[in-house]
């Protein structure tokens, strides 16, 4: 028998969350954020999910090639570009659009034989000082890569740093607008931050949503889930496979820095650090047992957590314990944002963290609640 511990990736919340970035932008068609492996989720396993999108967006070629394999024949775009010369080679059999951001990535294009021009996306450096051309490279960049041979249509796009937060985007759309009036082509500018929290970023052609698809806030505290109407995509369940009765003075676990103030029934849940539940969570991080809400105590072990039942009297061994995502007995939620803040990250760290020892399973539309 395995450990209980399930990752579980709900199909109709994904089309759920799409169809709210749908509703948000109007206008705007769709890529699929699917880098990292889908956010940790697995890309073959949000694939039925998020086909509806126009497009899917990724950062490593060989998830381009499980996206074509998967038999997507719609635009796939490297968000981050080719990293060598014989990339393109591959953007040329599999007709994969890409970013070029720097003059390098323009150099490789330029001596790049291919009989079919491919689609470009050129990137700007409006303020996020990462990747793209300055403002003032911005126009030069453009009229040598038009000039290429190699290249067909070529599509503006830029990135924000505080779509989330109270800086906001204004800045940088002014920067990027600016730069861009003479230029032809589509635009592409907004995160899920972006189109969710400003209208304005979402008049671009495309928009580029990932962590929304995956039901985290993308401004969590200031907004939860439950304010943009998202649902969690993924689960993360075990069970209980010990209790413990504790008295006044006892102590949990390893470096004793838990200590029961009166007496305390615990129960200890088969997930730790090297599942992927995060060694920074402390005392007070939610966790539903039997769908209800209570409490972790003590340190996260490699694999094992302990948690307490005061309010749980009849849980035991084979409980079920849900560390984030719905309850699969009883459909009570326990966002994926409110762990990560105990830890001190962001919802798209734990995502992305699941650590490969987790079997997942897909949830299709007949099974969900
Ligand atoms: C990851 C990424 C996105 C998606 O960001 P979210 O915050 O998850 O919506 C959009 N654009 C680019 C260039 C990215 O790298």
């Amino acid at each position: 028998m395995p450990r209980p511990i399930l990752a579980t990736v709900h199909t109709e919340a994904l089309r759920h969350n799409l169809g709210q970035v749908r509703r948000q932008a109007l206008d705007a068609r769709v890529w699929a954020v699917v880098k990292a492996n889908a956010y940790g989720h697995g890309i073959e396993r949000v694939y039925e999910g998020l086909r509806g999108a126009d497009g899917f967006a990724l950062i490593d070629l060989a998830e381009a090639e499980r996206v074509r394999a998967l038999g997507w024949r719609g635009p796939v775009l490297l968000l981050e570009g080719v990293f060598d010369a014989r990339d393109l080679e591959l953007c040329s059999r599999l007709d994969l659009w890409h970013t070029v951001h720097c003059d390098e990535q323009i150099d490789m294009l330029a001596a790049h034989k291919t009989l079919k021009p491919q689609r470009v996306f050129l990137k700007m450096n409006s303020g996020m000082n990462r990747l793209g051309f300055t403002p003032e490279r911005f126009g030069s960049a453009w009229t040598r890569l038009n000039a290429l041979t190699q290249v067909d249509e070529i599509s503006l796009m830029t990135h924000f740093s505080d779509a989330d937060g109270a800086r906001g985007i204004a800045h940088q759309l002014e920067v990027f607008e600016r730069a861009t009036r003479d230029i032809p082509g589509e635009r592409s500018i907004a995160n899920s931050a972006a189109t969710l929290r400003h209208a304005d970023a979402t008049r671009g052609d495309w928009v580029r949503p990932g962590i929304v698809l995956y039901g985290s806030a993308p401004d969590f505290p200031v907004h939860d889930a439950a304010h943009w109407q998202l649902q969690p995509t993924m689960t993360l369940s075990t069970q209980l496979i010990g209790v413990q009765t504790l008295k006044a003075g006892d102590t949990i676990g390893y470096g004793s820095n838990f200590t029961a103030e009166g007496p305390l029934t615990i129960g200890v849940a088969a997930v730790g650090y090297a599942d992927g539940y995060p060694r920074h969570c402390t005392t007070g991080t939610p966790v539903l047992v039997n769908g209800v809400r209570t409490r972790m105590v003590g340190r996260v072990s490699m694999d094992m957590i302990t948690v307490d039942l005061t309010n749980i009297p009849d849980a035991k061994f084979g409980t079920e314990v849900t560390l984030w995502g719905r309850s699969p007995k009883t459909g009570v939620l326990l966002s994926i944002d409110e762990v990560a803040q105990a830890a001190g990250t962001v919802g798209y760290e734990l995502m992305c963290a699941v650590a490969p020892r987790v079997p997942f399973a897909a949830q299709g539309p007949a099974d969900d609640r």
